[in-house]
């Protein structure tokens, strides 16, 4: 599923910066336990269908380092750096349809989750993966819009508590709730540090 501030990035993402390394296609999680996508996929999710359609767990993460440590220990890091990390609860996956050659062999029939892939700024990708430094650019554009969403915000507050007119400060507070819903929006991605 994707979200709509995630759909806009997807717009905007080129379409020519894979490598077709297949490292997402070989070494992948999910966000949710392997029980939770399961029982997503069962009430009708239609990612989670298609994940799991796609997708067969590893045995282990030792297994899925075989395949490239580097991948699994960069998610690792990554879900630790945002506090998401639960050894316990996470699984690695490696896509059915991949070939030997490194070749997807459903390609014009791909799921949505991959044509999407990476669909968001912050999507976790394999080192070396294509689209690293443009998730990174378009990661630190947003901190920056957020950053001046926050100066105006300031500015915005300080303003209201000079404000005597009941319209006005409608008017003002109707702002202020547009602005905290923009950094609201970046949360759980750290928005309230930047
Ligand atoms: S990891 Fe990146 S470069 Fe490699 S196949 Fe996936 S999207 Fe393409
Ligand atoms: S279906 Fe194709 S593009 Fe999608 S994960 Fe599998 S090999 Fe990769």
């Amino acid at each position: 599923m994707v979200s709509s501030k995630d759909s806009y990035h997807l717009f905007q993402r080129p379409d020519n910066l894979c490598r077709l390394c297949g490292l997402c296609c070989r070494v992948a999680t999910t966000q949710y336990p392997s029980e939770k996508v399961v029982t997503m996929a069962e009430k009708g999710d239609q990612g989670a269908i298609d994940f799991l359609s796609a997708f067969e767990p590893y045995n282990s993460i030792d297994e899925a380092r075989q395949v490239s440590a580097e991948t699994v220990d960069n998610i690792i890091q990554r879900l630790k750096e945002d506090g998401n990390y639960k050894e316990d609860q996470i699984t690695f996956y490696r896509c059915r349809y991949l070939d030997d050659n490194n070749l997807c062999t459903r390609y014009q029939d791909r799921y949505t989750l991959c044509r999407h892939f990476p669909a968001s700024p912050w999507a976790i990708v394999p080192p070396g993966c294509g689209y690293e430094g443009w998730l990174f650019t378009k990661r630190e554009d947003i901190k920056q819009k957020i950053r001046k969403v926050k100066e105006e915000l300031l500015e915005l507050q300080l303003l209201k508590s000079k404000t005597k007119s009941a319209d006005i400060l409608i008017k003002i507070s109707a702002v202020e709730k547009k602005m905290l819903h923009s950094i609201e929006l970046y949360k759980k991605y750290g928005s309230e540090n930047w």
